[in-house]
């Protein structure tokens, strides 16, 4: 059978000014390392056309299809608080969007796909390592009902590139996203000034994620709520996981709550709110206790990019937008109790058990992940397993005791808490061995083994105790790099 594949091009078509058309690059030898078939199938693509000469052409960017029209996507942002007027896809090309069998709209995107006339100093390229990592955790976050977006697959090119550490093999990842339209999107035009193509972007964003308020009064506002509101379950579900981004620039930063970039992110082993793990993170802006404030602060760059939009009236404009980032920080709050409440497995969020817990974490390089799935045997009677994972388990008795209160079936809450609360992550030891194994030596294996225990994260299997496990005492710290 030919290799066809349906590119629909709206982005293309309906934002002139927000991108450059672009090729991929050619490569020495392109070779399929990883296929998506669930998410293949789920988009409606044929896997083994996928897997055929023509498919590993489309995913590596070698050579596309006819019905594929890539572009370079423009965007502006603030990096590390500093802000630049023009960013865009460096390394990265949109192919376009698949419309999957219920009718949604996914972007196909390369990165690692050659320079683009966005690269300033970069390569334009991606390297294996970093690319397996981004798959192993997007894969995973998709597992644990984190909004991100998805791999696709994961091609080598059969070249070699320069990095930090030595010659690496060249890689390409394409992912699939609902869109990649980012705050700094939308800080592009706003920075030129260009108010026209502004509300043209916000027509277009509305359409794709809002639909409901196309032509609403007050749209621009109610879309920065939207996004707003989509931010703060996102970012409190990073939280509920130990999950720190790493660089939450403005580009990084969706408009759909996506969790997007998979760069220098990690989980957290031990409970530590200054945890920072990123080698471009030196002041720690990006730490995990800092990004419920980071992201409340994306989404004020994002609300004075929309100013224009919201109120003719700069005074006025600005005064509405100040309430829904106050509003937004109130909602996150919120959800992060929710998200909390719910690991814990109570029908209400008792705000006071739930800080009291974070306090009781202080300082006791509790295993964050471990913490929750050690509840269920207390809740069963059972306190040593928690208490061990305690420096000094002082205040932890009487807090257990509260916990324990709040359930008239404790058996049937300890059930609740290992059906809610992952037993596998992809701990940063473990990812680090299977990117090394695969750059290294070729060695997919453990690759393999530890996505598919990110895939099902829930469950024990016997015989994979150590992906449970914390990296050994001795074990160096893990800084990533993107
Ligand atoms: P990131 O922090 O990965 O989101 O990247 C920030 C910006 O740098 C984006 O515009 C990327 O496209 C660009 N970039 C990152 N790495 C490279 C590279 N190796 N070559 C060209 N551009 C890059
Ligand atoms: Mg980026
Ligand atoms: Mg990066």
């Amino acid at each position: 059978m030919a290799f066809s594949i349906r590119f629909d091009n709206s982005y293309a078509q309906e934002l002139t000014g927000l991108y450059v058309p672009w090729q991929g690059q050619e490569w020495p030898d392109p070779q399929l390392l990883v296929l998506n078939e669930p998410l293949a199938q789920s988009l409606g693509l044929d896997t083994a056309a996928l897997r055929g000469a023509e498919g590993v052409g489309m995913l590596s960017g070698h050579a596309l299809p006819d019905t594929a029209r890539p572009i370079a996507q423009a965007y502006a942002g603030h990096q590390f608080g500093g802000f630049s007027a023009q960013l865009g896809d460096g390394r990265a090309i949109l192919l376009g969007e698949v419309i999957d069998p219920k009718g949604a709209r996914w972007d196909i995107q390369l990165k690692g796909s050659g320079r683009t006339p966005f690269a300033r100093g970069g390569d334009g390229r991606a390297v294996l390592g970093p690319v397996l990592r981004e798959y192993l955790v997007s894969e995973a976050m998709a597992a644990l009902g984190v909004p991100t977006t998805r791999a696709l697959a994961a091609c080598t090119t059969g070249d070699r590139v320069l990095r930090q550490f030595g010659l690496e093999p060249g890689a390409v990842l394409a992912r699939v996203a609902s869109s990649h339209l980012r705050v700094g999107t939308f800080q592009f035009f706003a920075a030129r000034g260009e108010s026209e193509k502004l509300k043209l972007l916000l027509e277009y964003a509305i359409a794709r994620h809002d639909p409901d308020l196309t032509g609403a009064e007050d749209a621009a506002l109610r879309f920065l709520e939207r996004v707003g509101q989509r931010q703060a379950k996102l970012v409190a579900q990073w939280m509920g996981l130990g999950f720190i981004h790493g660089v939450m620039n403005t580009d990084n930063s969706t408009i759909s709550g996506e969790t997007i970039d998979y760069g220098p992110c990690a989980f957290m082993d031990s409970y530590d709110p200054a945890s920072v793990f990123s080698s471009i993170d030196q002041m720690g802006r990006y730490a995990y206790s800092n990004q419920p404030a980071i992201m409340a602060w994306n989404l004020a760059r994002l609300a004075e990019a929309l100013l224009p939009l919201i109120d003719t009236q700069e005074d006025r404009a600005i005064a509405r937008a100040s309430k829904v980032i106050e509003a937004t920080e109130a909602a996150y709050r919120q959800d992060w109790l929710n998200v909390f409440a719910h690991k814990l497995g109570l029908d209400t969020a008792d705000a006071a058990l739930i800080d009291d817990m974070h306090a009781l974490w202080q300082g006791q390089e509790v295993d964050f992940t471990l913490f929750f799935r050690a509840l269920p045997e207390a809740l069963r009677g059972d306190p040593a397993p928690v208490a061990a994972l305690f420096k000094s388990a002082s205040g932890l008795e009487s807090w257990l005791a509260r916990y324990r209160a709040a359930f008239s079936d404790p058996q049937g809450a300890a059930r609740m808490l290992e059906a809610r609360n992952p037993l596998y992550i992809p701990r940063n030891h473990l990812v680090e061995a299977a990117l090394q194994a695969a750059s290294d030596h070729g060695d997919m294996d453990p690759f393999h083994a530890l996505l598919e225990r990110v895939q099902n994260p829930y469950h024990p299997v016997a015989g994979m105790e150590a992906f449970a496990q914390p990296a050994p005492q001795d074990a160096p710290s893990i800084v990533t790099y993107c």
